[in-house]
Parts: C-alpha cells; structure tokens; sequence
C-alpha cells in the first residue's frame, strides 16, 4: 500500500481509542469541559449506564455560534495558545481532543448558548460527520449528548461491561470531580432516577461536608484535618486515621492542583508514612490536595491526563511523607506499645 494521509474521522477514532475507554471516560472529559467553562451547576442524565446515552448539562459560560464547528475539530482548544501556557495551564482540559475523539464514536450533540447570546444553536455530529448548525432553545450555557457510544466501533462496543458496572466507574470519576469542587452542584440520573445529589456547599470550612456526601461519615468521623506548607509546596486536605483504612486502595484521592492524579512518588510517601501505623494489607483511606506551581509540573503526560511528572519528584516525596508522619504522629504515640490498625 502506498502511503496515504488518513481522513480526520479515523484520525479521531485511533485518538478516540487512548481518550474514550468507556462510558465513564466520556463523563470525565464531558464534566471537565463544563468546570472549564466556570459552571456552578451540571446535570447528568445517562441510560444504560452511558451506553445508551450520556447527556451533560451545564450553567457555564458557553460557546459562541460560529464556533461551535471548532468544539469539534481536532486539537482546536480555546485554553492554550502557546508552549509558555500549557507549562503554567490552570484548565483540566487543553489538548482539544476529547469532543472530536467523542464525537467520531457516538451519535453526539453539542448544543450551546453563551454568555448574553439570545439564541441556543445545535451542532449534530454522526460518527464524525458533522451535520448543520441549527437553532435550539436551550439556557445559558452548554448541552452534550452522546448516544450509542462505540455504535460504529464494535470491537469496543464490545468490551463494554455490565450496565451497573459501568455505572459504578462513572458515579466513581464524579465522586472525585466532587471531591475536588465543593462549591459546584452535581446531579446524577440513571436511567430517569436520580442516583446522586452533591448539593453545593459554600465557604473553604464546608468542604468537609461535601466529603462527609462523598465519602460517607466512616471517612469523616475518622480523619484528621492537614494544611501544610513548605518549599513552595501545600498540601491539604484529610487523611484517614488507621482505623478508617481499608482492605483494598478504594478510598484514595489526590489532586495536583484540583486535577485528580495517580503518582507512583505520592502512592510511595503516602505508605512510607502510614507504615508503622497500619497493619500489612491495609490501605489507608485520605483525600489530599497539593497545590504546587503549574511550572513545577508537566501535566501533559498522557491524553486521559491522570498522570503527572514532577520536576523535583524528590522534594515532593519528602514534603508529603513528612507531612503526613507528623500528622499521623500522635496517632503513634497512641499506638505505642499497642498494636498497628
Ligand atoms: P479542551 O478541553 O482540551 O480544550 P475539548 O475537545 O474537550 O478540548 O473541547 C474543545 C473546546 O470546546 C474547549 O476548548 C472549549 O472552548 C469548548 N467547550 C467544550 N465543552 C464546553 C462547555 N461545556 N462549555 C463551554 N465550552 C466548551
Ligand atoms: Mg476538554
């Protein structure tokens, strides 16, 4: 074969393939987008745990009629223009591939009205052929469905699981979403039910009470508070005393800057500290935020983004094993000449 540039569609579709693994992968990029876009409110509606349909409303600032075409189009993003802003990016988003990768394996929808806009328009694409923009009534702010995910891509459709397994990895991204963003209201529905209510909660003090919704009293009733700075570093937020900790790493949430992360250099120190407190096997439970400075830090290690790099991995792993130590420390004392949890 010679060889031949591929059209956008299949473009979007292998992309699809690192960005969209399923259903809830769908929701994350979908939630993200309306944080983004300063929503205070977002509804989610989905049937057949997403399979079927992921519709995802928000009160955010909404996208101009004209470029409603751009939404959809690869690698346009209104988050970045330059190198010198993606290494200092405060968005979730910046890559500009999550809507065409979505579109190109979905019947999906993409309905906005900005900000002092009269007008809703509508923008229908069809396994990534994008239809024509049509009028649309609709509030401030922006609607995407998509339907059918994976109609057109059956290998993936495939791999699909159960309608309350994928349920549970959706309602699972959300609660880390909500986690991090006390003050947005999130409302999930399940096939016409309401499944989730996060109500929003006001003021840094009330975060607490969106992790007591969250997490459930267990967590909350058996925590210790953590705000700690140092070497340009802070980490906050609530670790689980040993007798919280779980059997299995269900409960662990940690953000770099509001972005929920997995860290092999975090995983580390946060067991480091917990060692002589926790029985082997055990996994304790926490929900700790770093806020570094954006240039400390490369976030665009990979499409789905929950991976990170530190520039200075050593000094982040010493800030936080011993911050959390000295946290833990009378817990220690308690345990002196006890038993570990
Ligand atoms: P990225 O988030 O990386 O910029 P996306 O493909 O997710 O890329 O979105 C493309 C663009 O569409 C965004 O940069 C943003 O301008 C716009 N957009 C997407 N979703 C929304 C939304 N819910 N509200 C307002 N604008 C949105
Ligand atoms: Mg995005």
């Amino acid at each position: 074969m010679p060889i031949q540039q591929l059209p956008d569609t299949l473009v979007n579709q292998i992309a699809a393939g690192e960005v969209v693994e399923r259903p809830a992968s769908v929701v994350k990029e979908l939630v993200e987008n309306a944080l983004d876009a300063g929503a205070t409110r977002v509804d989610i509606d989905l049937e057949e745990g997403g399979a079927r349909l992921i519709r995802i409303r928000d009160d955010g600032g909404g996208i101009p009629r004209d470029q409603l075409p751009l939404a959809v189009a690869r690698h346009a993003t209104s988050k970045i223009t330059s190198l010198e802003d993606l290494e200092e990016v405060g968005t979730l988003g910046f890559r500009g591939e999550a809507l065409p990768s979505i579109a190109s394996v979905s019947r999906f929808a993409l309905t906005s009205r900005p900000d002092g806009a009269e007008h809703a328009h509508r923008l229908e694409v069809d396994g990534g052929r994008a239809g024509e923009l049509s009028p649309h009534p609709h509030p401030p702010g922006t609607t995407v469905e998509v339907r059918d995910l994976f109609y057109n891509v059956p290998a993936r459709r495939r791999f699909l699981r159960a309608e309350r397994t994928e349920l549970g990895h959706i309602e699972e991204w959300l609660r880390s979403l909500a986690l991090a963003r006390p003050r947005v209201e999130l409302r999930i529905s399940h096939n016409g039910r309401q499944s989730r209510h996060y109500r929003p909660v006001g003021g840094d003090g009330e975060h607490l009470a969106r992790v007591a919704e969250a997490l459930g009293p267990d967590f909350t009733s058996q925590c210790l508070a953590i705000d700690h700075s140092g070497a340009g570093l802070r980490l906050h937020g609530w670790v689980g005393l040993p007798t919280a900790a779980r059997s299995s790493a269900n409960q662990q949430y940690f953000y770099v800057n509001g972005r929920a992360v997995r860290d092999r250099i975090v995983a580390h120190a946060v067991r480091q500290a917990y060692a002589d407190v926790l029985f082997h096997g055990r996994h304790p439970a926490f929900v700790l935020f770093l806020e570094i400075d954006p240039r400390r830090v490369d976030v665009n290690v990979h499409p789905a983004k929950h991976e990170v790099r530190f520039r200075d991995g050593r000094l982040v792993h010493d800030f936080l094993y011993r911050t959390l130590h000295e946290a833990l420390a009378d817990t220690r004392a308690g345990l002196a000449g006890g038993q570990p949890a």
